[in-house]
């Protein structure tokens, strides 16, 4: 009976490790942000593209990017704050879609939506090579 509780235990280990590995594979799509730092974000009240970039552009649903500043960041999650925004908003920081100009680029645009980059590519979906 003892021994049925501690396999079952090692299967919870097991597949949290699997799921850990699977999320640091997935990592690509990541953006590391610190307090205080400014980035251009989704200025849409209702739009769950949550575009996050660190140079001006639109986000995929077409509106400007706003500048907005990191107020607190949470495992996956960052807040940020905008000028005209009552309170800070977060925002996911693992995107689905990420700039695809490649690790030299700098505008580090990460989105939950497909759109464009500052720099003016399609942002490409996480996980998949650009051709
Ligand atoms: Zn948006
Ligand atoms: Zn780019």
């Amino acid at each position: 009976m003892k021994s049925r509780i501690v396999f079952f235990y090692a299967g919870i280990v097991l597949s949290a490790l699997a799921l850990a590995g699977y999320a640091y594979q997935d990592a690509g799509g990541r953006l590391n942000v610190k307090v205080d730092e400014e980035y251009k974000v989704c200025n849409c009240e209702t739009c769950d593209c949550l575009t996050v970039s660190s140079v001006a552009g639109k986000c995929g649903c077409g509106n400007d990017l706003v500048t907005a500043k990191v107020t607190k960041v949470e495992k996956n999650t960052a807040y940020f704050k905008a000028a005209a925004w009552s309170k800070d908003r977060p925002f996911n920081m693992v995107g689905k879609y990420v700039c695809a100009c490649g690790p030299t680029c700098s505008c580090k645009t990460i989105s939950q939506k497909p759109g464009k980059c500052g720099c003016g590519s399609d942002l490409k979906m996480v996980g998949k090579e650009s051709q």
